[in-house]
């Protein structure tokens, strides 16, 4: 519409220029007296920016006070917007269908699925009631803001004919649309202000109205979404991916969960019917790796250096990494197992959805190694057992634990098992043997407190594992000697493209004379 000065026809105010343009616009019989004297007056001013503050916020609707907000009127300008809204309606009616599906195919199934990620909009029932919009409540509005820089405290800008209120019908418009901007950043205005778009009071109020309602519902299903989250512990992904296993058989109920840590979520499940290929065990433990990515940041040293999986890390998102660390406790749980050591055995690896056999008994898990109490035969028992399983994990799985502790041993039909190797690294890796290192000091500590008198101190232990024949006599001398063992290793990585045969599994006695 062309900016309309409202000192060029002294007998029409703004709205007549308006109402002429508007095919659909009822006549309107109040118009505001508007001549030069009036523009002019700084009461009118007053006035009439009381006016538009009050029809931009009509807590009571200020139907009569300007020309653009009488009920009837519609703004053909805001076609755009008005589709808009409609199609956020024909979102919800969508929704509400999607809804009525994801109940009907979910029945009573223990393990559910959702539709979440398909909905347009809201995926809950769309009760509008409560949802009125506040219309005091104009906190974030940037009206108050902008007023100053946009209209002059006068009222007006221009000169002569070319005079214009900042009630101006355009003004107002831009103004309006400007404002559009102050919406939640969820709710799609497009670029009013690329296209020049207008919008007058009437479709604005409607907007806004609008905008804070969506607010409020998607402040309300965010809420839900996070109780749901933690009451099932499990994504929606990840429930689908549950979903499939049960419904193909693989197992047969999902009783509960064992435990929730920061990497993962561990599940008891009754295992199901056996396949050709495979047999079921009875029980199963299900560990799903969390998809929030935050925690695993601080473990990429352990990936990111493992040259099994370097040259693909470097490719990956890191929602694959993810899976990569599901793929990684499988490959070392199968060594282990291939060593004899025991230790759960995988059933099978769904994307970041690991399920192994459940070490315990009718839905109870075996206890950690830090929560029984063992009797003290019992106890060096446990130690020459963990000692021996060490030595077979560096030797014959080629492995270093690297989270080895009285937190990740159960104990279950009178021995130890070995769990939770996601984080297991070969030797060769560039803090491999500091990892080591650190296993070995915390078994030797806790043996050394559980009165095991035979428990070697760290050094010894570690020695005894990896073969290495480090004499430093204390530890800070010790570890220095690690670490340039793995400079030596890395070095040598770098100058021929291969490691040392110190670190290779074949049995060959280590060499680090270089
Ligand atoms: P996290 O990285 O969260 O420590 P773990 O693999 O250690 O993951 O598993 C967490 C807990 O779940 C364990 O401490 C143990 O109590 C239980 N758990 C894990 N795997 C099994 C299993 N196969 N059988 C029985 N309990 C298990
Ligand atoms: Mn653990």
């Amino acid at each position: 519409m062309d900016p309309v000065g409202v000192a060029a026809a002294p007998d029409a105010g703004p709205g007549s220029a308006w109402r002429s343009k508007c095919p659909w616009g009822a006549p309107n019989t109040t118009s505001i007296s508007c001549s030069l004297a009036d523009v002019m007056s700084e009461q009118l001013a007053k006035e009439l920016q009381l006016e538009e503050e009050n029809a931009a916020f009509p807590e009571v609707v200020a139907v009569d006070e300007g020309p653009f907000i009488t009920g009837e009127n519609v703004d053909t300008s805001s076609d755009l917007m008005l589709a808009q809204m409609l199609q956020m309606e024909f979102d919800r009616e969508y929704d509400a269908q999607l809804r009525r599906e994801e109940k009907k195919i979910n029945g009573d199934s223990k393990v559910s699925i959702s539709f979440e990620n398909y909905r347009k909009v809201h995926p809950y029932d769309s009760d509008s009631s409560e949802d009125e919009v506040d219309w005091q409540d104009t906190r974030h509005d940037p009206y108050r803001a902008d007023k100053p820089t946009t209209t002059p405290r006068r009222g007006f800008v221009g000169k002569g004919k070319d005079i214009t209120t900042k009630h101006d019908e355009v003004v107002c418009g831009r103004k309006n649309t400007a404002r559009m901007e102050n919406f939640a950043p969820e709710f799609q205005v497009g670029d009013g202000i690329g296209m020049d778009l207008k919008l007058s009071n009437q479709v604005f109020n409607a907007l806004k109205q609008h905008a804070y309602s969506e607010e409020r519902r998607s402040a309300r299903l965010h809420e839900k979404k996070e109780h749901s989250t933690a009451e099932k512990a499990v994504d929606p992904k990840t429930r689908l991916l549950l979903y499939k296993m049960v419904n193909a058989g693989m197992l047969e109920t999902i009783t509960g969960c064992i435990s929730t840590g920061k990497e993962s979520v561990v599940f008891h499940a009754y295992g199901g019917n056996a396949t050709e290929d495979k047999v079921i065990p009875p029980e199963c433990a299900i560990k799903v790796f969390k998809t929030t990515l935050n925690e695993f940041k601080n473990r990429d040293k352990y990936i990111k250096d493992d040259y099994r999986f370097k040259d693909r890390f470097s490719k990956l998102n890191p929602r694959k990494i993810i899976r990569m660390w599901a793929e990684k406790e499988m490959h070392n749980l199968t060594r282990m197992q291939n060593a004899g050591i025991p230790c759960p055995q995988v059933v099978s690896l769904k994307k970041h959805v690991l399920v192994m056999s459940f070490i315990g008994q009718d839905q109870v898990p075996a206890p950690k190694l830090k929560d029984v109490t063992l009797s003290s035969e019992d106890m060096k028992k446990a130690y020459y057992q963990i000692l021996n399983m060490m030595q077979q994990l560096y030797e014959e799985c080629n492995l270093v634990h690297a989270d080895l502790s009285e937190y990740n041993m159960l104990w279950h039909d009178g021995k130890v098992w070995l769990i939770d190797v996601s984080q297991s690294v070969e030797p060769t890796h560039p803090h491999g043997l500091e990892f080591l290192f650190r296993d070995c000091r915390n078994v030797s500590q806790f043996f050394q407190k559980g009165g095991v008198a035979e428990a070697l101190n760290e050094r010894e232990l570690f020695n005894a594992v990896s073969g290495l024949n480090i004499t430093a006599d204390n530890e800070v001398d010790f570890q220095a000697e690690i670490e340039a063992l793995e400079k030596m290793n890395e070095d040598h990585v770098q100058n021929h493209g291969k490691k040392l045969s110190m670190f290779s599994s074949d049995g060959d006695p280590p060499i680090y004379d270089e």
